[in-house]
This record gives structure tokens, C-alpha cells and sequence, in this order.
């Protein structure tokens, strides 16, 4: 068939300028007059902002939807005239528009069987222009739109998608672009393209990075509302509804626990929830300042009152006026300092070191300590006067191993503030490296935690789960538990445990012995206590009762042993 275009003054008809009301119309469509070289800036920021995929999938999806639109006309225009006139709108429209001149090459479809073969040659692409003059020659069809517009087009008129690539683009040198249409499932790689008529994920993609931020952001302000503090352990949430309680009263209060469990966490929770939370909080680390210089950083110092003062300094009890002061490792204080500190607690002004006169401070005091400062007072290494200013409300705050339950929602807290802050995608935990995390002892408390998760976080691929073998690197070998000869499971020995069988062996020591000194080192170990012995040995607590009776029993040669235990 002829593909001669007929007359498109119906279209022209279509196209009304009405500066009075300031609006162009194509029938009753508005339109706008755009500057190709706004719309070139415009491409050229998103593919810098977006980068070039994303960039192509916008511009494609706008030219889809204008083709979307056009597809209209040939039915409203040309009613009941040839297929062919009818299906021309299109290319006339697109032509009208000035997207380029379109030249019919060859063209075949039956909108009733769905069939489609289009080839078209376009002259002038605006948008190929425009690319070549922001990025010169490039090596991939760049004509996004326009192929957009075609597809769209097409796709509308035949009732199914249609997809038009371009086999010549002006942007890669040619002096025209030469596009072709058919169903995409006749592309051999249609399926790749669906994407650049599919919803942009480019929503999804901002709203990851958006979660990034807030966790980048919760590491760099540790402050908000307590939002740190993550546990719903007994243990923790009592600890918690103590400080609750407290926070808004102006008491002292008393922060113990091991080394790493979060105390200054907890004394910033405090802080946020009382009614100085928009005053300073302010930190001192008794333990990491030296004797001599814990004095003037407490409570300031005045020019020349030692050698290298050489300007007056505003002391930590100065700069949390109004606000909130910690005392970490308060145990740590040297005893002249001490002395000074319960003056200020009773009297509530401070003197700055080699000043005459005194200052009034209005600070609330957290004090923190993992020492026992009973202890220290019996040692003579602390103030009982000063004890007894400080242990006005003390809150304990439970080791991790003491909150099993809120390692999980730590470690995945931890994960994400981690993965944020080394732009590392990280699914998850494996079920081993959790189950290992849940058996661990936790000397170290929460900051173990967090060093182990960050280790882990580094060690693992990008888009990967973390292995047991991430956050417990020199970790011996774990046993296997495979299925046996007779079909059950079983524990296969490893290489090391036949390692360890030969030298028990080559060691000449009997295996009552060597039971003995196994079960001994288990009760030292978990401190003479018997449970946590039994867990270490893989024992329930009466199997080990029963297996050092047995013991005790040989030693004193007794004749009869009572039964074993059920095993359970
Ligand atoms: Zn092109």
C-alpha cells in the first residue's frame, strides 16, 4: 500500500492559539510552547541528578503519555476512514508538534489480530539535537521521547503495547534516526524495555536513601527522645520506668552497671525527658581525664591560676547551667576533686580554679559508675559523704546477657545505623549468626554488640546477609549436625574434635580424669554457678549434680550410686 499521508488540515484545525486567555489548545487539550533548549536543560539536569537510566525512563514515560493523549484524535478526526489516515494522526500530529519530520518507511498492522510492523525515518529529532549539543556524539539512541511518543501512540491505537526503538539515531552520528515498531513480545529483548513504560522505582530507591538519612542521622544526634534506647526485656524495661519516673523530678541520680551497657544513653533518655531537654547536656568522663586537670575542667579555670591557663576557661558544671551534667566513671574521681564536688552539690555554686569568688550553677547531676562505690567507700577511694549525695536514686542497668530478648531488635537497629554510615547494603542476619549472637556471653555488654555488628556490617558482601563467621571471625569451627548411619541426626565429629580425641588420648590420663577436669573448668568458668556450668557443658543442671555426686561418691568409694536422671 501507498504510504502517502493524507492532508492534515483537520489536525491543523485542532490547534487554537488563544493568547487572551493564555492558553494554547490542541482540540480540547491544552498545550504549551517550550523552548527546546529549556527541555534540553531539563534532560540534561536529570540525567546529572537521576543519572542517565533513570533519566531515560522519565523522559520515555512523558512521551508515552503525550502518544497516550494524540491516540484520541484518530479516532475523534478521522472516523471511519481508512485505517491507514486513521493510524497517520499519529506521525502528523508528531510532526505538528515538531518533534521531527516523520517518514512512513513501511507500515503493515491489523488492529483486529493485534499485528504491527512499523518502520519510520525521522528527520530533525529535536530531542537528538538537543542531546548531541549537551553530551556530543554518544554511542546509544538517545531519542527517549520521541520513542516514548511513538510507542504510547501506537500502543493506544492497537490496544497493546507497541514498543519503538530506534535502529539509527542523529545523536550517534547518523544524519537521521530511523525508528521501528512491533509488539513488544516480538522484541528479543522487549522484556528489558518494559521497565521504561513501567511506574518509576525511582520513588522507592529515594524512599531507601530517605531511611538512610534518618538512621545516618540518629548516630550523629545520639539526643532524640531516648529513641536510642531500644529493649523490652523485663530487666530493661524496668530499668527504663525507673528513669521514667525520675526524669522529671530535679533528684540526683545514680546510673550502675557493667562496663558498655549504655549509661550514657540512659543519662541522655533522662535528659530528653525531663524539663531541661532544651537545655545542654553535657558529658565528662571522670575515668579519661587526668588527676591534675579534672578540677579546671569541672569547674573552670581563671586566667594565670597555673602554668598554661593562659585565658579563663568555663568549667562542665559552666556549661550545663540550665541543663543536665554527667559523671561517667564517677568512681574514677581523684579524692580532691571529690572534696570540691560535694561542696558545689551543697551549695550550689561553683569556684572556678584560682578565683576568690564563686558562681551559682543550677545543673542536675547523672552520676555513673561500674565500680562498686560501696567498695571504693570501704577502700577508702570514695567520699561516703559524697556516696550518699549521689545515691539518691539509683537506677542498675542490666548487662546484655541479662536482656536476650532485645539483642534482635538491637542488632537490628545497629545494622541499619551501620549500613547507613558505610554506604554498604546489608540484608540481614543470617539464622546462624543470630542464634550465635543470642549465645553469646556479652562481657563487653552493648557496645560489644555494636562493635560486633559494625565488623559485621564490613565484612559482608554487598546485598548479602551477615554470616556467623562476620561477627565471630577466629570462632572454632562449629560442629556439624548431619544425618547418621541409621538415619537420625547426629553430630559429626569435626577435624579438630579428632584432633582433640588423639591428644586426650596420647595424654595417658583416664577418662574419669579427664571428665573431672572438664567439669571443673566449667564450674570456674561460670563462676560456681551450676546452671550456667550445665549450659557450658550441654548438660541440664541435675545431669551435672549427678555426674559430680558420682564423682564425690568414687572419691569416697562408696559402693552404690543412685540412679542417673531422666535424661531430658
Ligand atoms: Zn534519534
Amino acid at each position: 500500500m501507498s504510504l502517502k499521508y493524507p492532508s492534515d488540515i483537520d489536525l491543523r484545525r485542532l490547534l487554537r492559539f488563544e493568547p487572551d486567555s493564555g492558553a494554547i489548545w490542541l482540540g480540547d487539550r491544552r498545550m504549551v510552547l517550550m523552548h527546546t533548549n529549556a527541555l534540553a536543560a531539563l534532560r540534561q539536569d536529570l540525567i546529572s541528578s537521576v543519572g542517565p537510566e533513570h533519566a531515560r525512563r522519565i523522559l520515555t514515560r512523558m512521551g508515552y503519555a503525550s502518544g497516550l493523549s494524540d491516540a484520541e484524535y484518530a479516532k475523534k478526526t478521522r472516523p471511519g476512514e481508512a485505517m491507514q489516515d486513521s493510524f497517520m494522526v499519529g506521525p502528523q500530529l508528531h510532526m505538528l508538534e515538531g518533534a521531527a519530520r516523520v517518514t512512513p518507511v513501511k507500515l503493515s498492522f491489523d488492529v483486529q489480530a493485534g499485528q504491527f510492523y512499523g518502520e519510520f525515518r525521522w528527520d530533525h529529532s529535536w530531542e537528538a539535537y538537543a542531546h548531541r549539543q549537551k553530551f556530543g556524539v554518544v554511542d546509544d539512541p538517545a531519542c527517549w521521547m520521541l520513542q516514548g511518543y511513538a510507542s504510547g501512540y501506537t500502543s493506544a491505537f492497537m490496544g497493546r503495547l507497541i514498543l519503538f526503538k530506534e535502529t539509527l539515531c542523529a545523536a550517534c552520528g547518523a544524519d537521521h534516526c530511523q525508528v521501528v515498531g512491533r509488539p513488544i513480545e516480538e522484541w528479543p529483548d522487549g522484556e528489558a524495555h518494559r521497565v521504561y513504560f513501567t511506574d518509576d522505582s525511582l520513588m522507592e530507591k529515594m524512599e531507601a536513601l530517605q531511611s538512610q538519612v534518618e538512621a545516618l542521622k540518629s548516630t550523629l544526634e545520639p539526643l532524640g527522645l531516648g529513641g536510642q534506647l531500644i529493649g523490652n526485656s523485663v530487666a530493661f524495661r524496668k530499668a527504663y520506668a525507673l528513669m521514667e519516673k525520675v526524669a522529671q523530678t530535679q533528684a540526683t541520680v545514680l546510673l550502675t552497671g557493667e562496663t558498655g551497657v549504655g549509661k550514657e544513653r540512659f543519662a541522655r533518655a533522662l535528659h530528653e525527658l525531663s524539663n531541661r531537654a532544651d537545655r545542654p547536656f553535657v558529658a565528662v568522663n571522670c575515668a579519661a581525664l587526668p588527676a591534675e586537670l579534672i578540677e579546671a575542667e569541672l569547674f573552670g579555670v581563671e586566667k594565670g591560676a597555673y602554668t598554661g591557663a593562659h585565658a579563663a576557661r568555663a568549667g562542665r558544671f559552666e556549661r550545663a547551667d540550665g541543663g543536665t551534667l554527667l559523671l561517667d566513671e564517677v568512681g574514677e574521681m581523684p579524692m580532691a576533686a571529690q572534696t570540691k564536688l560535694l561542696r558545689v552539690l551543697q551549695e550550689g555554686e561553683i569556684e572556678r580554679v584560682g578565683s576568690e569568688t564563686t558562681r551559682k550553677v543550677n545543673v542536675r547531676l547523672v552520676a555513673a559508675t561500674n565500680v562498686d562505690l560501696e567498695q571504693a567507700v570501704l577502700a577508702g577511694r570514695f567520699r561516703r559523704d559524697l556516696l550518699y549525695r549521689l545515691n539518691v536514686y539509683p537506677i542498675c542497668i542490666p548487662p546484655l546477657r541479662e536482656r536476650i530478648a532485645d539483642i534482635d531488635p538491637l542488632a537490628q537497629g545497629m545494622l541499619t545505623r551501620f549500613c547507613a554510615l558505610h554506604s554498604k547494603r546489608v540484608l540481614g542476619f543470617e539464622e546462624r549468626a543470630l542464634q550465635a549472637l543470642q549465645q553469646h556471653d556479652w562481657p563487653g555488654n552493648v557496645r560489644e554488640l555494636e562493635n560486633l555488628v559494625e565488623r559485621g556490617v564490613i565484612l559482608a558482601s554487598q546485598g548479602s546477609m551477615i554470616e556467623v563467621e562476620h561477627l565471630f571471625p577466629n570462632q572454632p569451627e562449629a560442629a556439624q549436625t548431619s544425618v547418621d548411619a541409621h538415619g537420625q541426626l547426629a553430630r559429626l565429629p569435626s577435624a579438630q574434635d579428632d584432633d582433640l580425641s588423639a591428644r586426650i588420648l596420647n595424654s595417658g590420663s583416664s577418662l574419669e580424669e579427664i571428665e573431672a577436669r572438664v567439669l571443673d573448668l566449667a564450674v570456674a568458668r561460670a563462676r560456681g554457678n551450676l546452671s550456667e556450668a550445665a549450659r557450658l557443658l550441654g548438660l541440664t543442671r541435675p545431669q551435672l549434680a549427678y555426674r559430680q555426686k558420682r564423682r564425690h561418691a568414687s572419691d569416697a568409694d562408696a559402693p552404690s550410686l543412685e540412679k542417673p536422671p531422666l535424661q531430658e
